[in-house]
């Protein structure tokens, strides 16, 4: 469709999905791919809103922060492959891109969660804390050479990847959001997939199963 989309209205044979400039796609099926964190965020409508059964599953299954930082560097002599810290961006890895070498570093969970409440310009901050109390010989790091991603303040994907949060039964919420609705929705994506969830691996695997699901609806149509 190559632009967003805005609204997905279904019924049982039937689905019209409009998009940001007013296009319109009329199908017999659809295949929702949506991330969780999009799904949550209500940005995109359903109509009829869909059932509580999905609606349960969306809000119950937890939606991980993470937030990725790069910082360039002049050269990267470490001798370290991967740095596990205690630091406010705790994880580390130096990449070389071209000719310039790049640390990798990596913030989820709580971790994430902290630096995600925090203005872009105080994650530039700790990003430089954290290489300077690792990496001491890095210092100074400059500002212009650090570039953030956090995954939850992008708005096509608002997380990183599903969990399955304490108490939470994840078989059961995932199989409820991978659940085929009126014959018209089908459901694909990371965290519709009950073994693989989180992984690019249960994003192919989930894409496979409702596709399946597609070409049973087409062949009896
Ligand atoms: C930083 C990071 C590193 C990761 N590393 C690994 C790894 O090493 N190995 C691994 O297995 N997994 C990894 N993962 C997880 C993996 O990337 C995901 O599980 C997988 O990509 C999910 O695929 P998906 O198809 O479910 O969702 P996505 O790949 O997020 O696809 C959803 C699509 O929906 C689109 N979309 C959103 N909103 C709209 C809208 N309104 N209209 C139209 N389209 C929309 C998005 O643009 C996106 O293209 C990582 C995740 C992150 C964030």
């Amino acid at each position: 469709m190559d632009e967003p989309v805005e609204e997905v209205k279904w019924s049982r044979n039937s689905v019209e999905v409009d998009t940001a400039s007013r296009g319109r796609h009329r199908a017999r099926c659809a295949i929702i791919t949506l991330p969780l964190g999009v799904l949550r965020e209500d940005t995109v409508r359903f109509t009829p809103p869909l059932p509580r059964r999905k609606q349960v599953a969306i809000h119950d299954l937890g939606c991980g922060k993470v937030v990725k930082v790069f910082v360039r560097v002049d050269s990267f002599r470490e001798g370290v492959r991967y740095a596990l810290s205690n630091c406010a961006v705790p994880v580390w890895w130096p990449r070389q891109v071209g000719r310039h070498s790049v640390l990798v570093g990596w913030a989820s969970g709580q971790s994430a969660d902290r630096l995600s409440d925090e203005l872009p310009v105080d994650v530039k901050c700790r990003a430089a804390q954290s290489v300077g109390a690792i990496f001491p010989r890095l210092l100074p790091v400059r500002f212009d050479d650090i570039h953030v991603v956090d995954w939850f303040t992008e708005e096509f994907s608002r997380g990183g990847y599903s969990y399955t949060p304490t108490g939470c039964d994840g078989d059961a919420r995932r199989t409820d959001l991978a659940a085929p609705e009126g014959g018209t929705l089908l459901f694909a994506g990371e965290a519709t997939d009950r073994v693989y969830y989180s992984t690019v691996t249960g994003a192919a695997r989930s894409g496979r199963r409702a596709a399946q699901e597609a070409l049973g609806i087409l062949r009896l149509t």
